[in-house]
């Protein structure tokens, strides 16, 4: 009999987490105006708000944290991130920051221009933000197949070819650089293969582009390729992985994903000249050049969670886990974005409250229900996150409305999906019952979700 798959780690540290009583949570939940974002963690059983600096770090890292070193320029930590930034991924000018968005801010004050245009896939929501804060244009190159929730493809994360040679034949001169995010986050952490990152550069050669990967979950990326694209099935993920980074001149990360740490980024290149014009602006935003933002400790953390995390079997237990809570939703017909991608689950929230209409937000409404249910905290990805047209200043009902359930790296048991999948099918098995949704009563005006207070109807 074939031995069934287990992770590739074990349990040295435990923290506790508390059930609670649906009638706890019904008093939790109103004083959070119905806004997940505004509970208190305690009140959390399974927390699915996000992967981003949630996971747990290993032994290694830990200790790895005792030999940070707090200098505040030239700290031995900086040289051994660098090293290992340098060896997994080919670049040797490495700029440390607090998180993702401010390596984005560092590299962008350098590079964006008002009136440029940056063309990638999907764009993640802060990098669209450096971008049009400074009066230039993100456009989304993603293939039009990846807005089809139903359809399995193994590279749904891809940029469309024809798309970006259009742009870049439109813009050919307002063009800093093309900007490929692995996996794109927000078409669902769907994967993006290695012949369309070399078709990527291929078009960004012929028309003298520069090109930067948002790698905030590049790891997985080189998963999918391992376990998808053809050719590349015997090669290790740290072979995929240089080999991606050779097809791009720079990269941003949030290091609070794919990194193993719970705060941290950076930029790194290859470039001389793009490395001394970001210099400039780390300087005053984040700090000096050998720390930006990050402690000596956890620079030392930083550069083990990258090696662990460009292993195979790290990566394998990690997204096996996503596909074993897909497969457990797939047993009970609920429906979402297909085929599951590297670090959570979009629930079409539309798809199973047909009886909510869109006004009053289903999505969210499935949030509420689902803790509601048995203290589970995921995250409204559609009307309420869309925000108001600026101009209209109506609702945007355009998109999808999605339920995301994020999978924290080492974190959570499969027990622990178990739980999520059937308090979900729960609410699915009574979801004709659930006819009224929920009605906004105080609002910001930008990023409206963060803060939104709620009422339900
Ligand atoms: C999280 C993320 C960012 C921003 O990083 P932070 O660390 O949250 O600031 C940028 N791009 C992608 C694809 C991300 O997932």
């Amino acid at each position: 009999m074939e031995l069934p798959f287990a992770e590739s780690w074990k349990i040295k540290m435990v923290e506790p987490i508390k059930k609670s009583t649906r009638e706890e949570r019904e008093k939790w939940i109103k004083e959070a105006h119905y806004n997940l974002f505004q509970l208190k963690a305690d009140y959390v059983y399974i927390d699915c708000l996000t992967d981003s600096g949630t996971g747990a770090m290993s032994d290694r890292q830990w200790a790895a944290m005792m030999m940070g070193d707090e200098s505040y320029a030239g700290a031995r930590s900086f040289f051994r991130l660098k090293d290992t930034i340098t060896r997994i991924t080919g670049f040797e000018y490495v700029i440390p920051t607090h998180q993702g968005r401010a390596a984005e801010n560092v590299l962008f004050s350098y590079l964006v221009k008002a009136g440029d245009y940056v063309p990638g896939n999907s764009h993640f929501d802060t990098t669209k933000g450096h971008i049009e804060s400074r009066k230039a244009f993100a456009v989304d190159c993603t293939i039009d197949e990846a807005k089809d929730t139903q359809l399995e493809l193994p590279f749904k994360g891809n940029v469309d070819p024809k798309k970006l040679e259009k742009v870049l034949q439109e813009h050919a001169d307002k063009i800093p650089f093309i900007i490929v995010t692995i996996t794109n986050n927000t078409a669902g952490g769907q994967p993006v293969s290695m012949q369309n990152l070399r078709e990527v550069r291929a078009l960004a050669d012929k028309y003298n582009k520069l090109v930067i990967f948002d790698s905030a979950r590049f790891a997985e990326n080189a998963y999918f390729i391992k376990t998808r694209e053809e050719g590349y099935a015997n090669k290790t993920i740290k072979e995929i992985t240089r080999e991606m980074f050779d097809l791009a001149d720079g990269m941003t990360m949030s290091a609070k994903k794919d990194g193993l740490v719970n705060m941290g980024g950076f930029i790194a290149t290859h470039h001389q000249d793009i490395y001394d014009g970001a210099k400039c602006f780390c300087i005053p935003f984040e700090g000096y050049l050998t720390y930006g933002g990050m402690n000596g400790r956890d620079m030392e953390a930083l550069a083990v969670g990258l090696d662990e995390n460009t292993e195979f079997d790290n990566l394998e237990t990690r997204i096996k886990q996503v596909q074993y809570l897909a497969a457990r939703l797939d047993e009970f017909g609920i429906p979402y974005q297909r085929p599951v991608g590297g670090h959570a689950i979009f629930v079409d929230a539309a798809k199973i409250l047909t009886n909510v209409p869109k006004e009053e937000f289903p999505a969210q409404t499935l949030a509420i229900e689902l803790y509601l249910e048995a203290g589970i905290r995921g995250c409204e990805i559609g009307y309420i996150l869309a925000d108001r047209d600026p101009v209209t200043r109506e609702n945007r009902f355009g998109g999808l409305d999605l339920l995301r359930l994020c999978i924290a790296r080492r974190v959570y048991t499969n027990n622990h999906m178990d739980v999520i999948a059937v308090a979900l099918k729960n609410v699915f098995d009574r979801r004709n019952e659930i006819k009224r949704g929920v009605k906004i009563v105080w609002e910001a005006e930008l990023m409206r979700h963060f803060t939104v207070q709620l009422e339900r109807l």
